[in-house]
């Protein structure tokens, strides 16, 4: 296959790439939008190997046991993973695309022929800058999403753990590195490669850290858009333009993904990359217990308050997604509808543990697409609503974000629920949110508690009602 074909399906692939990222950015288009993906994939993997084929039997084994190995994996830990795993698996498959950054600057300074970096003994200079800027990004994103996954993961604490001076040992570790990736430009030095990836790694860790629970999904975010850039940066090295095209695709997605959702949690974009922003005062899930009285109803008792509504607004956050109450709570609303009540769904940006979490989950239960609206869309109309209908969720409600400055979601938009005439809340006892702290609505008076597994909960009021 001559360069050009190639260079012209790598494009075809490039288009299809951005037909999935606009496809996806839209439920009702999303299962189109992956498709397109897939297609893309194929496409550049196929035109890959016919391109530049692998040289010998023993190569072509290597490359087939490494789709073979991968994409089974891959299959296996998709159709596995619980959709509030989600996020963790996400960062754990972005190290992974660090670690190629690594393993492919590595492979490239090792076998410089194979790429063909190198004339007369020396690397060309372009080549160098490449492997150097890569084999940083690719390791910071390592080390950032081992981080980032063990937070996720609770196999580490999400508290974000406060290093004493640690913008300057940040600052001092990057100026190191553009530094060390001078030098390795200049000395061609194997040795100056691997302290690049040393002094890279240990910043990468550094970065996550210090960061809280409450903020890892920009977390999350940012990193997709390092592994972005770490695939581009392969991209380049490998002369391979559909790497180069997909690698930014992901950095740059990933950092308007990133840049959207600090403005929804009124984080600064720029101390996100910094890395340890918000984190002095986050702290995730202390599950502390509040003894003050609060006023608790049945099930029986919600079925009355929902019939006789006419505006009843329905708030699901994490609670619902582990409860798994989505198909319950679809059945309820029907039956409200049926009722003649006014039956409306809002989303926060960051409910659950994803961007997109609950909009993927009333998707999976049939809820009408026109019945869901965003935050800046439906907030204004609690003080309208009968009844506030919040199913799990709790920090995305809580009116602390406004008042108090020494909360750690302080600054974040919230859904005015206590604005609604009652408001119900469903979980199941008095623990805290994400964020690890306590929500002021429970203890109004226009608050009801429900006590119990979401999803059995809306069971018993589908029976009452
Ligand atoms: P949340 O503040 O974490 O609260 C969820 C509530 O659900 C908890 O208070 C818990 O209370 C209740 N719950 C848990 N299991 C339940 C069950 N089976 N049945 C009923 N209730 C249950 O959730 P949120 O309001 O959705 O807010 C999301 C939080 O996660 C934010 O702080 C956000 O920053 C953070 N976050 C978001 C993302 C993202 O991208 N969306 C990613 C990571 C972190 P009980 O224990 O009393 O039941």
């Amino acid at each position: 296959m001559s360069e050009n074909v190639s260079s012209l399906l790598y494009i075809v692939a490039g288009v299809l790439f951005i037909m999935a990222l606009r496809g996806l950015s839209h439920p009702t288009t999303s299962r189109q939008g992956n498709l397109y993906g897939m297609v893309g994939m194929g496409l550049a993997i196929l035109t890959t190997l016919v391109g530049h084929p692998p040289a010998g039997f023993g190569a072509w084994i290597l490359v087939l046991l490494g789709l073979g190995i991968g994409g089974g994996a891959g299959a296996v830990i998709a159709k596995r993973v619980p959709m509030t795993a989600m996020p963790q698996l996400v960062a754990a498959f972005h190290s992974l695309v660090g670690l190629a950054a690594v393993f492919v600057a590595a492979g490239a300074l090792y076998a410089p022929q194979a790429f063909g970096i190198i004339e007369n003994g020396h690397f060309h200079k372009q080549s160098l800058f490449e492997m150097g800027l890569g084999v940083a990004i690719g390791a910071i994103t390592f080390t950032g999403s081992v981080i980032a996954f063990a937070k996720l993961d609770g196999r580490m604490s999400g508290k974000p753990i406060m290093l004493p001076q640690r913008h300057l040992i940040n600052a001092l570790l990057a100026a190191g590195l553009v530094l060390l990736i001078a030098l390795f430009i200049g000395t061609e030095s194997k040795a100056i490669f691997w302290l690049i990836v040393i002094a890279a790694l240990v910043l990468g860790g550094l970065i996550i850290i210090p960061i809280g629970g409450a903020d890892m999904p920009v977390v999350v975010s940012m990193l997709n858009s390092y592994s972005g850039w770490a695939a581009a940066g392969i991209g380049f090295t490998l002369g391979n333009l559909a790497l180069i095209i997909t690698g930014s695709l992901v950095g740059s997605s990933g950092a308007i993904l990133s840049y959207i959702m600090c403005h929804a949690m009124n984080r600064s974009f720029i101390s996100v990359i910094l890395g340890g922003f918000g984190g002095d005062t986050a702290a995730a899930g202390t599950g502390q217990v509040e003894t003050r009285p609060v006023k608790q109803g049945s099930a029986d008792d919600a079925a009355y308050i929902m019939k006789n509504a006419e505006r009843v607004i329905i708030v699901p956050g994490y609670g619902m997604a582990v409860a798994q109450a989505q198909h319950s709570l679809r059945e309820m609303a029907d039956m409200l509808k049926k009722e003649g009540v006014d039956v409306k769904y809002a989303i926060h940006p960051v409910a659950g543990r994803m961007p997109g979490h609950m909009n993927v989950l009333l998707a999976e239960a049939n809820v009408p697409y026109d019945e869901v609206f965003e935050l800046e869309d439906i907030n204004g109309e609690f003080p309208q609503a009968d009844v506030a209908f919040v199913i799990g969720a709790n920090d995305v409600t809580n009116p602390a974000a406004k008042t108090d400055k020494a909360s750690p979601i302080y600054g974040m938009p919230i859904l005015d629920v206590e604005k609604a005439k009652t408001v119900l809340f469903i979980k199941r006892g008095m623990g805290s949110g994400y964020a690890g702290v306590e929500n002021e609505v429970f203890f109004r008076d226009n608050t009801m508690m429900l006590f119990g597994d979401a999803k059995k909960v809306v069971d018993s009021i589908l029976k009452s009602l």
